[in-house]
């Protein structure tokens, strides 16, 4: 059937009703045939094995017998009655169990007479019992379609209270398959089926709804994931190749004065091997005639400052300007302050510009950055606001990019007649498969080595009972000359209670480290900036040795003197705040200290998501271990949600066919970019049909 049949709405579907169809929009965001279609089983359940009473094992496992019921009984118990049919074969007996539907079972089963039966079973004092048996006559049975895998499709609650049971969805399905005659077009070339043995089209959907048996399955399945990753990595990477191919970009050819002075002179430490590569591969792209648009990966503290800095100086080199934009005030406000120490040193003008700027300084920025006698922006979303107009803008550098929606990204790409350079720098380390589905059309730098002399930061849990002792650790470390950050949860549903939860738990440090030997800050999100940058600054100035705070101060914070990091509540916490949060520390000479205080009741997760904590101070490999507790979906947190909503493929799971799909895709793309070679006719078409009904977008954003 061709595509266009499959995008008929599903209430033209027999079966399918007014009420149906906006069941199944509600609940499984089924429209069209397609969708349908698409809506593949989350498991099966194995019909074509029978087995006997006598051989019975115990696991939880479904089985299925063929037997007999020889009597039937109610059987009183503590609250109501229970149904008890004595079922047999020439092995063994076991019981059938009932508690709700009682009567209707009990007027419709036949004793005596042959039935299949279905279900888990239970063992105990010896006696077999199997509760709310699936029952058929063994009549019927064998007169029915024979699915030997029967397929089990999502469900939701809703869904079962309409009477859209995994039966009637199945039976829907078999309808599209009787009015398509089960053919359907295809839409992977005859070459990739060839080489990589696929099922086609038509056989893949067939045995994915109906499977013959396990192998057909299995064919089925890889066909279909193959099929769902290598169109994700087409999109991304044709996007990326058009692009390279078609967006201009200013050419930096020059490696100029200030880059050199600057490299010579006024760094302030050696370069790591990583930070020099990194640089290296960004030079390549902003000498290339294209438009860079390059994620820059590295872990807190792994210095992605000065890689941006040293590429800002390339742009001015280059007769540029260029931008930093942060996503907090004080992560904006910190990049300035050290940005700015560093440029005053070769005579670079930069200014900050954030929404807590005020007017006056305001309409000066506007006015230099249009005459060009700024070179250097840093800011916030502010930096996005229509009235910033740049003279040329070359490049621009977003810091911390899970902050950002890919729509931010492109709104800074139209400030200009041509687009500037894109350098998104993440310090979440994001899994390399991940990477490469999100991401897969921008190019990737990883620094993956930190400074040397980095001493790794001890990670140790500790339970609230423990408080005093932590407290008293406390107070040795400020003895030694140390602070302290101490954060505190805050969760936007119950931004309330996040309050409450800090103001005790500042009223408690205040009660056991007082005035005036201790003095402490104090920082959360409903502060005037103002208020908080003033807390801030004592305490990077070291006036405090305490710091309370929420998260804001997550992210790039960087005070060189604090070395103890206490994260409380950290079960609320996901693995890459925290990893994110012990972060802040580490960033001195000293011996540095991550401690997560949590209650007792902690969630297998949490257990987990701690442990992994106290294990390791590699991000990737933190990465990998939340990628795999939380799903793609969340990963790269709330904004991004939904990420990747894949029908079939499982990003975790199915590395391996990422890995060849991507392979495919990009070996079909380097030779026929636009899909014109004869075998390549087929899967143009269905790109293109998948770029108007599911743009890659949808996955995404
Ligand atoms: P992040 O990648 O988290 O943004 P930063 O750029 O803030 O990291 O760097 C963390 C700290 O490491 C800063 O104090 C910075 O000056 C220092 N640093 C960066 N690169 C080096 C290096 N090659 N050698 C020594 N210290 C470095
Ligand atoms: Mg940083």
């Amino acid at each position: 059937m061709n595509a266009n049949y499959l995008q008929t709405p599903i209430t033209y579907l027999k079966g399918v009703g007014p009420n149906r169809a906006e069941t199944l929009q509600s609940e499984l965001g089924i429209q069209t045939y397609q969708d349908l279609l698409n809506l593949f089983p989350n498991r099966y359940i194995d019909k074509t094995q029978y087995y006997k009473i006598g051989q019975l094992q115990r696991s939880n496992a479904d089985v299925q017998i063929v037997g007999k019921i020889i009597n039937i009984k109610t059987v009183e118990q503590k609250k109501g009655t229970r149904l008890v049919a004595k079922f047999i074969d020439d092995t063994g007996e076991m019981e059938l169990v009932w508690f709700r539907g009682q009567k209707w079972i009990r007027e419709n089963l036949k004793l005596n007479t042959p039935y299949v039966i279905f279900g888990k079973c239970n063992w105990y004092n010896g006696k077999i019992s199997m509760p709310h048996p699936e029952t058929e006559l063994q009549a019927n049975h064998d007169q029915g379609l024979k699915i030997a895998m029967q397929p089990i499709y999502p469900s939701t609650e809703k869904l079962s209270n309409k009477g859209i049971t995994n039966r009637a969805i199945s039976k829907l399905i078999q309808q599209l398959f009787m009015d398509t005659k089960g053919e359907f077009s295809e839409t992977l070339s005859d070459g990739i089926l060839h080489e990589l043995k696929l099922l086609p089209k038509s056989d893949a959907l067939f045995n994915i709804h109906f499977p013959k048996n396990q192998e057909l399955l299995a064919k089925a399945q890889f066909r279909l994931k193959f099929e769902e990753l290598f169109y994700i990595q087409m999109q991304l990477i044709a996007k990326n190749m058009l692009h390279k191919k078609k967006i201009k970009g200013f050419n930096f050819d020059q490696v100029g004065e200030l880059f050199n002075e600057f490299y010579k002179d006024h760094l302030p430490f050696e370069l790591t091997g990583a930070q020099k590569r990194v640089i290296k591969e960004i030079r390549t792209d902003l000498g290339s005639n294209a438009q860079m648009n390059r994620l820059l990966q590295g872990d807190v503290g792994s210095g992605k400052t000065i890689v941006a800095v040293m590429i800002m100086l390339l742009a001015i080199d280059n007769g540029y300007q260029a931008c930093l934009m942060a996503p907090t005030e004080i992560l904006a406000n910190q990049h300035y302050l050290g940005i700015k120490e560093l440029l005053d040193k070769i005579g670079i003008s930069c200014s900050l510009l954030t929404g807590s700027v005020k007017k006056s300084v305001r309409k000066i920025i506007h006015e230099q950055l249009e005459s060009g006698e700024l070179h250097i922006l840093i800011g916030t979303h502010a930096l996005l606001e229509d009235k910033v107009q740049y003279k040329n803008l070359g490049l621009a550098i977003i810091d911390e990019q899970h902050r950002f929606g890919v729509a931010q990204r492109s709104k800074l790409w139209h400030k200009n007649e041509f687009p500037p350079h894109i350098l998104v720098m993440t310090a979440t380390p994001i899994p390399r498969t991940l990477a490469m589905s999100l991401y897969g059309d921008l190019d990737i730098s990883v620094i993956d080595e930190l400074p040397p002399d980095r001493k790794p930061i001890k990670t140790v849990h500790r339970y609230d009972s423990n408080r005093l002792k932590v407290f008293q650790f406390i107070r040795d470390e400020i003895k030694k000359g140390r602070q302290i950050y101490i954060v505190y949860p805050l969760i936007q549903e119950s931004e309330a209670l996040d309050y409450k939860d800090l103001m005790d738990g500042y009223e408690s440090i205040a009660r056991d480290f007082p005035l005036p030997d201790y003095q402490i800050s104090i920082v959360h999100g409903q502060m005037k900036p103002a208020d908080k940058d003033f807390e801030m600054a004592r305490f990077v100035k070291g006036e405090t040795q305490i710091m309370v705070a929420t998260t804001v101060i997550e992210v790039g914070v960087n005070v060189l003197n604090a070395s103890v990091m206490i994260i409380e509540s950290a079960e609320r916490f996901g693995l890459s705040q925290l990893h994110q949060l012990r972060g802040r520390v580490g960033r001195g000479a000293d011996q540095s200290f991550c401690i997560l205080m949590t209650s007792h009741k902690l969630s297998n997760e949490a257990k987990t998501r701690l442990e992994t904590m106290v294990r390791t101070n590699d991000g990737f490999e933190i990465a990998e271990v939340d990628l795999k507790l939380r799903g793609p979906g969340d990963i790269m947190g709330t904004q991004q949600s939904g990420v990747l909503n894949l029908k079939i493929a499982d990003i975790v799971k199915d590395n391996d066919i990422l890995k060849t799909a991507r392979y495919y895709a990009i070996r079909l793309l380097k030779n026929d970019l636009v899909m014109e070679k004869p075998d390549n006719l087929v899967i143009r078409h269905a790109y293109a049909q998948l770029v108007k009904y599911k743009n890659i977008w949808n996955y995404i954003s």
